[in-house]
């Protein structure tokens, strides 16, 4: 055997824990959570009750991908030394709109082991029971705040066919609801899936319209974690312009926003205002 044998680095596990329902949480990862040398969590005090009900007495340590280089140096030398690691979030699946990429970039780019130990994830909870096509789908984590800026990323994907999900936070769920209803359209299909796995837990759907009338109206729905998840643009038939049709589209979206040259567009060729808008989106 060489002498220059490099000695076995440790093996980085990222561990989901529950959304919600203590018992969610699976065997491996308390076992995992029990063995390892450190566990590295997006917030120690948070962390603190999960791992005090399963008994885990291993030290954690805060871990943001942003908030500290360092940190994610110091974990990677423990790795380099061959100690193990194990990456929790607050709940649910680290890196699904939680801390956890550049640890586990970096610990891939030297050679160290990663492991997933697979368990909740409130995006993947919410799709299996939302009763929407599930075959293709896009997870759009959390929308921007701003309202300007929100309806911009919205416009960005209304014309995807696949099932969009979103994360949102509970005080801007009817604002987000009603943009969605101007940018999709009142008809579009939404599930809002709240507090999954806890006491409160509700999933509906709806059109945007109905949902936008339901959440308005009852302001527990107002409360609590949310995912949001939206039927995909509807396949539409006679996806072909005609030859006039696309001249009079194209000179109006010389001048026009997207919005107001659908608008006008369906006065002029008699085609529906969402079908154009749609069309025009996929022009860009
Ligand atoms: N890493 C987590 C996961 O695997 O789902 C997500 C973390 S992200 C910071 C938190 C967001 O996830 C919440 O604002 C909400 O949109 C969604 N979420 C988390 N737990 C949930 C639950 N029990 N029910 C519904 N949505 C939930």
């Amino acid at each position: 055997m060489s002498t220059l044998a490099r000695a076995p680095t440790g093996t980085l596990y990222v561990v989901a824990t529950p959304i919600g329902n203590l018992d969610d949480m699976v065997p491996r990862a308390i076992q995992t959570l029990q063995t390892v040398a450190v566990i590295a969590a997006e917030d120690t005090r948070h962390s603190a009750r999960l791992l005090a009900h399963f008994d885990i007495k291993t030290p954690a340590i805060a871990y943001h991908d942003h908030s500290d280089e360092h940190r994610t140096e110091q974990l990677i030398a423990r790795l380099l030394a061959g100690e193990d690691v194990a990456l929790i979030s607050d709940a649910g699946t680290p890196l699904v709109s939680d801390p956890g990429y550049r640890l586990v970039r970096s610990a891939r780019q030297q050679g160290i082991r990663v492991v997933p130990i697979p368990g909740a994830c409130a995006m993947i909870a919410a799709l299996s029971a939302a009763g929407l096509a599930s075959d293709r789908f896009a997870f759009e984590g959390f929308l921007p705040a701003k309202q300007v800026a929100r309806t911009h990323q919205l416009e960005s994907v209304a014309g995807d066919a696949r099932t969009l999900i979103f994360y949102e936070a509970p005080h801007r769920i009817l604002e987000t609801l009603q943009d969605m209803e101007s940018v999709f359209g009142a008809e579009r299909e939404v599930v809002v899936a709240r507090e999954l796995t806890k006491t409160f837990e509700t999933i509906k759907g709806g059109s945007l319209a109905e949902m936008v009338a339901w959440v308005a109206a009852d302001s527990n729905q107002q409360r609590g974690e949310i995912v949001l998840l939206v039927q995909g643009a509807p396949k539409q038939e006679n996806a072909d312009l005609s030859p006039e049709q696309i001249r009079v589209m194209k000179v109006l979206l010389e001048d026009l926003p997207v919005k107001q040259a659908a608008a006008i567009g369906a006065k002029i060729t008699g085609l529906k205002k969402n079908f154009l808008y749609d069309w025009a989106l996929k022009q860009e």
